[in-house]
């Protein structure tokens, strides 16, 4: 039986660590996702991550923003920077990564609201979703990302392991949610919280090289281990891998405004 080929919404793969067999890993995501989409982190990483999309047009498509980890005292040039670049980046599907991370430094929140306001004005100007990036720090986000909604706000929040009310919110507040390796993770309340979220939020991700599901735990994380998470999702809502990948693709391809992709994709196969 064929499957909708998945996308992986969140895929840092223009990293260093992919550039010695990026070959290898770009034939690897082919066989199991239709789109790879790029969130990016900060000044330094854009050249990598428009030449991957670039090298790879009908699978790769860059984002552009900058990472709440990276905010450094000159981000409002960072920000002035990326600004100035938006309307030259070809298939642009969103802005980010973007929002607040509480758990490394504790002092730059004020920083990083001003910079996910910022982005998220820019998202809702251009008409493209806002890739949310936040830890340790959902309800000063939410809270903005409420203010700021005035009907053209959407997007995902990305990497969510938050309650049925933490993902009932966002989807009020106009966003879908990511779902990644952590589902697969023993000890991940998520499994319990997806049968109770609207599944027309969600969408998957791997944010490789990070958060790889089991069973590669330890290892480099990579887009060809999407069906991993796509599995445990299906488990855990009681529905076939078939009907979670046609699900998630669907609600990706809305959110982002990619074409469906063909269904009948042989080289599509569940793990
Ligand atoms: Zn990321």
């Amino acid at each position: 039986m064929n499957h909708t080929p998945l996308v992986d919404t969140h895929a840092h793969l223009y990293s260093d660590v992919f550039q010695t067999d990026m070959a290898d890993v770009v034939a690897r995501a082919r066989a199991h996702a239709a789109y790879v989409l790029l969130p990016n982190i900060d000044r330094e990483s854009i050249e990598p991550l428009l030449a991957l999309a670039a090298a790879h047009p009908d699978l790769c498509y860059p984002m552009m923003g900058l990472h709440p980890c990276y905010i450094s005292d000159d981000y409002k040039q960072d920000l002035a920077y990326i600004e100035r670049l938006l309307p030259t980046v070809p298939r642009l599907v969103a802005i980010g990564e973007a929002g607040t991370d509480l758990y490394w430094d504790k002092t730059k929140l004020a920083e990083q609201l001003h910079a996910l306001e910022v982005q998220a004005d820019w998202a809702r100007n251009l008409g493209l979703p806002l890739v949310l990036h936040c830890r340790d720090s959902f309800l000063p986000t939410i809270e903005l990302v409420e203010q700021m909604q005035d009907g053209r706000l959407r997007g995902v929040f990305h990497c969510f392991g938050g309650t049925v009310d933490d993902a009932k919110r966002l989807a009020d507040a106009g966003f879908h949610i990511g779902i990644g390796g952590v589902v697969t993770y023993k000890k991940s309340d998520l499994p319990g919280v997806l049968p109770h979220v609207n599944p027309a939020t969600l969408v998957l991700e791997t944010d490789c090289p990070y958060l790889p599901p089991v069973p590669h735990r330890g290892q480099r994380n990579e887009p060809a281990y999407l069906p991993h998470i796509a599995q445990r999702v299906a488990e855990a809502l009681g529905r076939t891998y078939a009907d979670v990948a046609a699900l998630t693709t669907a609600n990706a391809c809305r959110l982002f405004g990619l074409p469906l992709p063909v269904a009948a994709n042989p080289a599509t196969a569940a793990p």
